[in-house]
């Protein structure tokens, strides 16, 4: 697994329902809060053993937003997002996938 730097910056733009995010690369990057909260990686979102997505993408609100934000370490991002859920746990490896997805076929 390769390292990746934290972002320099990161701030929910709640307006556009994006997570803005600005990578010490100088990527600037802009997540979609209904996106992203569908991307969770906790154990209650998603199996441990089959990494089958467990969350239900179409239950989350249009209009969900970011409560809270704190560091977890120097390696990831919790968040406690306004449907309650407050174990939103994105690696800087994760948002780093998630601004740059693969081009799978
Ligand atoms: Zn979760």
């Amino acid at each position: 697994m390769t390292d990746i730097h934290p972002p320099s910056r990161i701030r929910p733009d709640h307006p556009h329902r994006v997570l803005l995010i600005d990578w010490q690369n100088g990527q600037k990057c802009a997540l979609g809060l209904k996106h992203l909260r569908g991307e969770c990686r906790c154990a209650m979102c998603v199996d441990e053993v089959t990494r089958e997505r467990l969350i239900d993408v179409d239950s989350i609100p249009e209009d969900i937003q970011v409560q809270e934000m704190s560091l977890v370490g120097n390696y990831a991002l919790k968040i406690r997002w306004s449907d309650g859920h407050d174990l939103g746990l994105y690696t800087w490896t994760t948002l780093h996938e998630l601004c740059n997805p693969k081009d799978t076929p």
